[in-house]
């Protein structure tokens, strides 16, 4: 008896994107891609892999993500390297090594692609996931953060996601967080009621992190905590001001959500979210904010800067129920039969692949029957028929498989023909 050949499984919290499912994913970035343009963002791409390093100084050292989250492990050589969880960082790096900024410090990048964070995996989270993220560089000026949060809702309006509501808050800066940070730790020390685990080890690290903790008991004993725009400097106040007037000037709904504190250590002032309740307990499908210090922090110049990141792997999930059918189907598929069918039906095949007609055909001799199920199955408008009969009346048959009407043109304008035929039966479908 042979041994039995296991089958090789994806790894936890990894998926395939297969096609049919594709499409949707393509339309999302192409439109934008094309809104990021009109703005006049420029792709960035930058590595899936970087020094540990980046990601510890960056996102900081008592977050979740560096704590916990990250793919991290030594490469042949012993050097701690890490698959990326987040793309600013990578993009502050590039912007910094490459000297960016030298001949105008104003830069706005975008990247497409995936991130790694070894997080439990549920619906809506995965431990591969993909982002948009778009960078404003440069400008301290609160209206880059207004630009993003108009793309945004602006994004989620042009694939018919309606259900979006911006959230937004200020975080400060190192000025004025100091006394807020101080006044939440008194809060936290006087607390009696019990914090979940993790909250109690945040208590004293990273107080800020206790804010934004989502288990209810922790929700419930953080009711009156301090609050911190209450406690922004008069500049943090202005900017925040500003922001909400130039939100409200172009129309984009928002709320002031004080416990918006985000997952990493590297903002300041604005941060936001996008959230939807389309998507039950991971209702975040883009976040983003300010983060004035971190180029610096990076060995970089004092470059103000903000940012967002999309989550497309939840966005996809609600525009999918939203899209009309996206997969393509052939305009023809060219049944072919004997030899001479067979290598005629070839040549015409990538002729017509060329000129931007999607063609299909059966490699390899089977039944007229199975070749007209096979193109019935594909979605194929048209079949072209080519058998040695054909070839011998100097005719083939083009078929409409929608009306069944057929008719025969000669082969020497075969590929005139079936192009005429096809853009006037496209202007019929339009
Ligand atoms: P963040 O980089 O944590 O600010 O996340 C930005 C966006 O990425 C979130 O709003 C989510 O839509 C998405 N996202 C973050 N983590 C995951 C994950 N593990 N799986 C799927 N999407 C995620």
């Amino acid at each position: 008896m042979g041994k039995e050949i296991k089958m090789i499984q994806l790894i936890r919290g990894f998926k395939d994107i297969l096609p049919g499912e594709v499409e949707l994913w393509q339309q999302i970035e192409k439109t934008a891609r094309s809104l990021l343009e009109d703005f006049g963002f420029k792709e960035i791409r930058i590595p899936i892999m970087e020094r540990t390093e980046l990601f510890a100084r960056s996102i900081g050292e008592d977050t979740d993500i560096v704590e916990k989250e990250m793919y991290t492990f030594p490469d042949r050589k012993g050097d701690l390297i890490t698959l990326r969880p987040e793309a600013t960082a990578s993009v502050c790096r590039s912007y910094i090594q490459h000297k960016l900024y030298a001949t105008d410090p104003v830069r706005k990048f975008y990247t497409i692609g995936p991130m790694f964070r070894r997080e439990r995996p549920q619906k809506g989270r995965y431990r591969q996931f993909y982002q948009i993220n778009a960078e404003i560089f440069g400008v301290d000026s609160p209206l880059a953060d207004v630009e993003l949060i108009f793309i945004l809702v602006t994004l989620f309006s042009k694939l018919s996601v309606s259900d979006v509501n911006a959230h937004i808050n200020s975080l400060g800066c190192p000025e004025c967080r100091p006394m807020f940070k101080t006044a939440l730790s008194d809060f936290l020390t006087s607390l009696n009621e019990n914090l979940c685990s993790d909250c109690v080890r945040r208590k004293d690290r990273n107080p800020l992190r206790v804010v934004d903790c989502k288990v209810p008991a922790c929700r419930a004993a953080m009711t009156d905590a301090p609050s911190i725009p209450d406690y922004l400097c008069p500049t943090c106040d202005q900017h925040f001001e500003t922001t909400q007037k130039a939100l409200s000037a172009l129309n984009v709904p928002f709320v002031v959500d004080k416990g918006l504190v985000r997952g990493l250590d590297y903002y300041t002032r604005t941060t936001f979210e996008i959230q939807t309740s389309a998507l039950g307990a991971q209702n975040a499908i883009a976040g983003g904010g300010r983060y004035d210090g971190l180029i610096k922090a990076l060995g970089g110049p004092d470059i103000p800067a903000t940012g967002f990141a999309i989550g497309l792997d939840r966005l996809t999930e609600i525009a999918g129920s939203n899209s009309t059918d996206l997969v393509k189907t052939p305009d023809i598929f060219i049944a072919a039969l004997g030899e001479k069918g067979g290598s005629l039906a070839f040549e015409w095949n990538c002729a017509l692949c060329l000129e931007g007609v999607k063609a299909e055909m059966e490699f390899g001799d089977k039944s007229l029957k199975s070749q007209m199920k096979r193109a019935h199955r594909l979605g194929a408008k048209h079949v072209l028929i080519v058998g040695d009969n054909e070839i011998k009346e100097g005719k083939v048959i083009l078929r409409d498989m929608d009306t069944k009407d057929q008719v025969l043109i000669p082969i020497e304008d075969v590929m005139e023909n079936i192009k005429l035929k096809l853009s006037v039966s496209n202007i019929k479908r339009e």
